[in-house]
Order: C-alpha cells, then sequence, then structure tokens
C-alpha cells in the first residue's frame, strides 16, 4: 500500500482528506465542491514541503510578512501552488497581499475594501475574496457583525466594485459551531455568496455538513504549532 511507504507527518492529511470525504458523502455532497485550505503558519519549508509532495496544492498563512518570506521560494520550485491569506490583513500590507495571495478570507471593513480596489486597479490580479464575518457579535475578534454584513457586501460592490465570493467566520472558541456556520450560510444565501469559507480542525466535518466550500485545517496536518 503505497500510505505504508509515507512519513509519518502525513498520517495527518491522509486523515483530514478521508473526513473530508466522509463529511461530504454524510452531506450528500460532491467531496470536489470542498477545498482543503493547509494552513501552514509557524511551520517552514521542511514541514511544508511533503505536504506539498503528496499533492497538497492549497495552502493558507495568517500573516502577510511571513508568507512574503516564506512562499516565492517554495512557488518557483512547485508549480500549482495556490496561497490563501486566511489572517487580519492591514491596508497598508494590501498591495503585497493582492501581489503574493490567490484568496483573501479577512475583507471585514471599509478602508480594507477601498485599499483592496485600488491595489487590483494597479496590478493584473484579482484574489478571490470573502468578507469575514464576526458571527458571534465578540469585541476583540475582527470581522463584520452579522446585522452589518448586507450592507457591507452592497458597498464592497458598489462602491468599490469588488467581486465578493464569500463569507468567513470563525465561530467563537468556546461554543457550538454549528450556529455559527448556519449564520453565515444563510448570509451568504440571501447575498447570492457561493463560497463558505468555515471550519477549522476541530470542526470542519460540522462545518461540511452547513455547506463549507473551504476548509482551513492546520492543526490535524501539521500537527500542534509551538506558537501563533
Ligand atoms: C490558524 C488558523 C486556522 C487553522 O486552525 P487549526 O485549528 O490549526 O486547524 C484556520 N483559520 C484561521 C483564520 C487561522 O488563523
Amino acid at each position: 500500500m503505497a500510505t505504508m511507504n509515507r512519513p509519518a507527518g502525513l498520517a495527518g492529511l491522509d486523515a483530514v482528506r478521508r473526513d473530508i470525504e466522509a463529511a461530504c458523502r454524510e452531506a450528500g455532497r460532491d467531496p470536489q465542491s470542498v477545498t482543503l485550505v493547509a494552513i501552514a503558519k509557524t511551520f517552514g519549508a521542511a514541514a511544508i514541503e511533503p505536504v506539498i509532495a503528496a499533492g497538497q496544492r492549497v495552502f493558507g498563512e495568517n500573516r502577510v510578512q511571513e508568507a512574503k518570506a516564506k512562499w516565492p521560494p517554495l512557488m518557483t520550485r512547485h508549480g500549482g501552488i495556490a496561497l490563501h491569506l486566511v489572517g487580519p490583513l492591514q491596508s497598508n500590507k494590501a498591495r503585497d497581499a493582492v501581489a503574493l495571495f490567490d484568496a483573501i478570507h479577512s475583507l471585514d471593513r471599509d478602508s480594507l475594501a477601498a485599499a483592496l480596489a485600488k491595489e487590483m486597479a494597479r496590478q493584473p490580479r484579482r484574489p478571490t475574496l470573502f468578507v469575514e464575518i464576526n458571527t458571534g457579535a465578540e469585541p476583540q475578534k475582527s470581522g463584520v457583525k452579522p446585522q452589518d454584513a448586507d450592507a457591507f457586501i452592497a458597498a464592497c460592490r458598489e462602491r468599490h466594485g469588488l467581486a465578493i465570493a464569500g463569507l468567513m467566520c470563525i465561530p467563537p472558541f468556546d461554543e457550538a459551531p454549528a450556529p455559527h456556520f448556519a449564520l453565515t450560510a444563510e448570509i451568504a444565501r440571501r447575498n447570492g455568496l457561493k463560497l463558505l469559507s468555515m471550519g477549522m480542525s476541530a470542526d470542519f466535518k460540522i462545518a461540511i455538513a452547513f455547506g463549507s466550500t473551504h476548509v482551513r485545517v492546520g492543526t490535524a496536518i501539521f500537527g500542534a504549532r509551538a506558537n501563533g
């Protein structure tokens, strides 16, 4: 069996792939409708290379600076890598973010929408944009409050001319995630948005049941992080 020759570190990737397929089967969904975004933050090339070798091509980072240092050499060595920004984005890093990332999951305020629109007018790059919803209305967390979501999405489209592809959420740490996934899916539905970035290592199977199209999985693939 091919899996017997794989480095131990890939057991996590294999398990996540199997779990995605099983969750899709249970939900009556096509496994191809769920993109696994492997969150590589804090991990270096030595940990990432075997995951690329195992066929994973979509990766996520939460910091622009870290991604900028880490990924250009990896992308030179390996074709077809797509890089997603899943962490908060400062407007003054919009230029770097548009240049480097194929998707941005954390659009959450008007000033950032303006900065991204400006960069997309300057650069021939159109990252896929997700609006982040702060479904738990947690004061310390980024994201648009659910009651402000429709107006914000409309402003992104009409005032800034941005194509919004989907929504992202990070449920509160200490709550059941299902109602947060359901709320995000409902906001997406009524705004005609097809993509849902929902689900991390602990809850991606539940997120798939609620229609997630992009699961952001770090720990279950790479192991525990030392920090970050
Ligand atoms: C780190 C991170 C993840 C991955 O979390 P795990 O629990 O390690 O799977 C997903 N989404 C965002 C926004 C993150 O910052």
